[in-house]
């Protein structure tokens, strides 16, 4: 099997996605490395790359559009068929009942957003207004408080834990969920270092904790006691930074007075802990030149989730750890992830939709209402919210319940099933693809990947499944379509001035084609780029954007021009960047030119979330329904898991079923064996796994794999499923009170020998 030269390309299994060199032979992937040349990652990748041929060559990959029969089974059709009945059926149900009413999720998984962008297309063909993702699965608090204090859900904070001088994670397990470029080597620097601080705030012993300086093994579910505790220690003790407070905030007085009432001990105590350690991390919080800190799924997929991030926020704002290196800033984004609009609410329940994501709890309910505004359509992209969406059995039974249910994708999901229509989309590495987690301060990199494979044949790679959707739908203005085009073919002897100027002025400010812009892009401008990179067209678009709003990031960057000239090189530099590409160097200042209240203050004080806070004192985290004994983790983390793009579970090298982990007392108690069965059962359903007893849980916590569930083909053809899918045993219901994200890291649960 002869090897071809190393290749560049990304790691698509989370959200950091490593720069790699890939050698390919016969189709597949066969050797992985760190790609050197990567601006972030610089060659550094964990194992998990190395198994990303499960992904390319799994079985089951989709060839051919399918259409669901009478009976439920599905027959295959050609394109030109499938496209012609998607389009009608949904705008049949547009114009029966109103675009509103198609719902649309996913649009992009940790390594495919370019399609997403496309999608964007369609939705606004159709008139959708109304999607979500994963984000709102995990985010949409965070987002929120970040709205609250800095003036919009889009202000995202990142952290600088190159140079911090302590570095706090809460919630997170950085060495397997990452979440930082280069997670492994900085929490290794950081330890190692002795005038450097590691902090882990979590339940569990994780590697990362095994590393830390210092580990606050707080209950399951007590992080707001925890940090309300710490954030009370730091402000009575005297470790805030008044002169950053009088100059950047408001609000500082309403904190003081919220937690003069908090008695440090007590709080400890409720959250396991004591005074003395929660008064010891506030003294090396409040000495340190610089701190920064993550919040991950541990607090966001928890209970007081909202009022969790805000409290692990002011910990770092009260003590002037914002705005300058070693600390916590607010970043550029080439694409926008998270919506820019302040709230608005669903539909038929009124639910707050932040950084436009509906919540994803309430999803199932917002379809089988009866309401006139129930969502009756819905488009899949590079999702499986039957399998990843709180509450699974109530899932499938909305999603058998819409009139359309269209899905995109590279496999038979056990969302697809459901499906009306199913559109088998290329793989990754079979399309020019990118991620938009661009999230780094100051030096931020864009990653425009070229495919490694021809697609299989009988797919279509994402944007060209949208434009031939809104081609149907019959939307483009013939006139704007022909005067892009005639600009586009001035490219190879005028450059693109003259197509800036004619997109200037044909869509630029018309809202209706704005929507379309994606599809414009892709069929005027997409055919003059090399190397068949149609798909990247809507990045010349966002390029334009992007310089006109950040142009001094952008020439930092070392990319020179003016106007659209500036917008047009950053695109060439992207399109020719086979290893990523710096698109933006901040300044120290930038932070806080970001801030987007009118006052270009932060707001410290929340209302709602100070009123939550006095709730805390009249509440005993220790309670728990008799029924439901234990605290179950309803999807971790491990070396094993990733993204449930991996369907083939002989990716996993170890742990392949997703072993139920239990503490050494607890399985002592039970009767349970490592290697054993135990049942968990909690109100939502009962699973079967296998027993790994650790001591890295405390009792009564006990925690399942994320990623698992899925069905998979064996050798021989049968579909099998592998291991416990964590959203058979969740509840749509169990959800924070303002932003509705799922408690699914404490899910109330029973455990008993099987
Ligand atoms: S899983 Fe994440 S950290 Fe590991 S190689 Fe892939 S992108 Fe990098």
């Amino acid at each position: 099997m002869s090897e071809s030269p190393w290749q560049p390309t990304a790691c698509i299994l989370c959200s950091q996605n490593c720069g790699l060199g890939v050698q390919l032979a016969e189709g597949h992937i066969t050797r992985v490395r760190g790609d050197q040349a990567h601006p972030a990652s610089a060659g550094y990748t964990c194992e998990k790359a190395q198994r990303l041929d499960h992904y390319q060559h799994a079985r089951g990959r989709l060839t051919s559009p399918l259409r669901r029969r009478a009976d439920g089974s599905f027959e295959e059709i050609d394109w030109e068929t499938a496209i012609r009945e998607v389009a009608a059926a949904l705008a049949a149900v547009r114009d029966r009942w109103g675009g509103d009413t198609i719902f649309s999720y996913g649009g992009g998984g940790q390594g495919n957003h370019l399609g997403g962008t496309y999608g964007r297309a369609t939705r606004g063909a159709l008139g959708s207004v109304y999607s979500s993702n994963a984000l709102a699965q995990e985010k949409t608090g965070e987002f929120w408080v970040d709205g609250q204090l800095f003036g919009r859900p889009s202000c995202h904070t990142t952290p600088d834990f190159e140079h911090a001088e302590v570095a706090i994670f809460v919630g997170k397990n950085p060495w397997q969920s990452h979440g930082f470029p280069r997670a492994r080597a900085a929490l290794r620097a950081i330890a190692s270092d002795p005038a450097r601080t590691l902090v882990v705030i979590d339940p569990r012993r994780t590697e990362t904790a095994d590393l830390a300086d210092l580990h606050l093994q707080v209950r399951p579910g007590t992080d707001a006691w925890c940090l309300a505790a710490l954030l009370a220690a730091l402000i009575q003790g005297g470790h805030t930074r008044s002169d950053f407070l009088a100059a950047r905030t408001t609000g500082f007085d309403q904190l003081v007075a919220a937690m003069a009432t908090i008695e440090v001990d007590d709080y400890a105590a409720r959250a396991g802990l004591t005074g003395v350690a929660i008064r010891g991390l506030a003294a090396r919080i409040g000495g340190a030149a610089s701190v920064a800190i993550l919040e991950d799924l541990g607090i966001q997929q928890a209970p007081h989730s909202t009022l969790s991030s805000y409290l692990e926020k002011l910990v770092y704002l009260v003590t002037g750890n914002f705005g300058r290196r070693g600390t916590m800033n607010l970043h550029t984004q080439l694409g926008q992830l998270i919506g820019r609009d302040r709230d608005r609410t669903s539909p038929v329940g009124g639910h707050r939709i932040i950084g436009g994501l509906m919540p994803c709890n309430v999803i199932a309910d917002e379809i089988l209402a009866d309401h006139p505004k129930r969502f009756r359509a819905m488009i899949v992209e590079s999702g499986n919210p039957a399998h990843s969406l709180a509450d699974s059995a109530r899932m499938r039974q909305a999603l058998a319940a819409l009139e359309v249910l269209v899905v995109i994708d590279v496999a038979m999901t056990e969302t697809a099933r459901l499906a009306h229509y199913v559109l088998p989309a290329s793989s990754q590495f079979e399309k020019w693809e990118a991620t938009f987690f661009n999230l780094e301060f100051p030096t931020n990199v864009f990653h425009l990947r070229a495919p490694l494979f021809a697609p299989l044949p009988g797919t279509l790679p994402e944007p060209e499944i949208h434009r031939r959707l809104v081609r149907a739908l019959g939307v483009l203005p013939d006139d704007v379509m022909t005067a892009l085009r005639d600009a586009a073919a001035l490219i190879p002897t005028h450059g693109r001035g003259p197509y800036a100027a004619a997109f200037f002025r044909h869509v630029a400010g018309r809202k209706e084609l704005m929507l379309l812009a994606p599809v414009i892009l892709y069929e005027t401008l997409g055919p003059t780029l090399p190397d068949g990179a149609a798909a990247a067209a809507v990045l010349w678009g966002l390029c334009q954007q992007f310089a006109l709003a950040h142009g001094d990031s952008v020439k930092r960057a070392g990319i020179e021009g003016d106007g659209p000239a500036l917008g047009d090189r950053l695109f060439d530099a992207i399109l020719a960047g086979r290893s990523g590409v710096v698109f933006s160097v901040d300044d120290d200042a930038a932070t806080w030119r970001r801030l987007e209240h009118a006052d270009r203050r932060i707001h410290l004080a929340v209302p709602e979330l100070l009123a939550e806070l006095a709730g805390l004192a009249g509440e005993d985290p220790a309670v728990r329904d008799p029924a439901f004994p234990f605290v179950l983790a309803a999807g971790e983390r491990r070396t094993s898991t990733a993204n449930t793009i991996f369907r083939d579970p002989r990716w996993r090298k170890k742990d392949a079923g997703g072993a139920l982990r239990v503490a050494p007392a607890d399985a002592a108690r039970l009767g349970l064996t490592d290697g054993g069965r135990a049942r968990v059962t909690t109100r939502a359903g009962s699973a079967v796994a296998t027993v790994e007893v650790t001591d890295t849980l405390q009792p009564g916590h006990v925690t399942l794999p994320n990623g698992l569930g899925l069905d998979y083909p064996d050798d021989d053809g049968t579909m099998r499923v592998h291991g416990v899918a964590p959203n058979e045993l969740t509840s749509s219901d169990h959800r924070d009170w303002l932003a509705g994200t799922p408690w699914h890291k404490h899910v109330p649960a029973r455990v008993e020998p099987a």
